[in-house]
């Protein structure tokens, strides 16, 4: 019997550990605050148990805000050899290789698995995993992954996923910033914003966030807390330190990089990602609605 275990039950982690015992008997849970552990074990029958027992499992999913408190974490529990670690925060290359050289020297594989599709996927068990490491490590946590995920994908060695991972987030940032930019434009000019939206999204410019963000968080004014504005800004750091470890110039991706650290510097704490519209906003004193 193959005992699953996920450590991290925040906005993401809560709702991808509740598909597990869909598919396996003994799916044991941890967070730093507990109570949302015993939360989680009424809610979707997983067992709320301590942070070394949940360390004990044959596929041990994490997700945590950054890389720094996974390694706090493998570094202070005993895991046994033969196990997966899978790791499903948007993380830092650099700490996956650390952190699959340390797990070996024990016997244990690591993953850098994050995952995209904001919570509202991980309720629809509709996440992207893009998965870095070891190919035999991947194939045996796939079906674990298939519970929680659509499209998982192995993309290379140790660190690739957090790559792709940290580039996505950065072509957000930067779908963001424009969007915002050029919203705030035709505003300026006396342009319904609503119908400018549907223009753009049958035509060439549409993205993501023309698609998703504008409607459902910006014009609408609702800015829905799902994913923090901090964990974006993170996440584009990390897309520029490749930038610069592969001494690339990158104009687009380092100024979007200041421009999200400049809003984030300014939110509200924990605001939602898309509040960083309110910056230009609030240099414009126009208002995307
Ligand atoms: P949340 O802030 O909602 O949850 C963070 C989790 O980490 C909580 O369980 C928290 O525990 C725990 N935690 C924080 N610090 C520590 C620590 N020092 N030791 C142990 N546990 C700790 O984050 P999200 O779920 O939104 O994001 C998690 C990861 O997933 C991030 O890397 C993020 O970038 C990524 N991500 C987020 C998406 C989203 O839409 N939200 C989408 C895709 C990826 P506690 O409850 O005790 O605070």
């Amino acid at each position: 019997m193959t005992t699953v275990a996920f450590i991290g039950l925040g906005a993401m982690g809560y709702r991808m550990a509740a598909h597990l015992p869909k598919h396996y008997e003994s799916v044991l849970v941890w967070n730093r605050n507990f109570e949302k552990a015993k939360q989680h074990a009424t809610e979707y029958q997983t067992q709320a148990v301590s942070l070394q027992e949940a360390a004990q499992a044959d596929i041990i999913f994490s997700c945590l805000p950054t890389s720094q408190q996974v390694n706090e974490i493998i570094h202070q529990v005993d895991i046994k050899s033969g196990s997966i670690w899978v790791d499903c925060t948007s993380g830092v290359p650099d700490a996956a290789k650390a952190q699959q050289a340390f797990l070996k020297s024990k016997g244990v594989y690591f993953l850098d698995a994050p995952v995209s599709g904001q919570t509202i996927g991980a309720e629809n068990a509709t996440l992207t995993f893009m998965v870095g490491g070891e190919k035999a490590a991947f194939e045996a946590a796939l079906p674990a992954m298939q519970a929680m995920g659509k499209l998982i994908k192995h993309v290379g060695d140790s660190g690739s996923g957090f790559a792709v991972k940290a580039v996505n987030n950065m072509l957000l940032a930067v779908h963001l910033c424009a969007a915002a930019e050029g919203f705030t434009a035709l505003k300026a000019h006396g342009v319904d914003l609503n119908e400018a939206l549907e223009c753009i999204n049958a035509s060439s410019g549409k993205s993501g966030v023309t698609e998703n963000v504008l409607p459902q968080r910006v014009l609408n004014r609702s800015f829905p807390n799902t994913f923090a504005l901090p964990l974006l800004n993170k996440d584009t750091g990390i897309a520029v330190d490749l930038i610069h470890q592969a001494k690339l110039s990158a104009p687009v991706i380092t100024l979007t990089q200041s421009l999200i650290g400049a809003a984030n510097a300014i939110a509200e704490p924990n605001s939602d990602f898309s509040t960083a519209v309110k910056m230009y906003e609030s240099w414009s004193k126009i208002t995307l609605e």
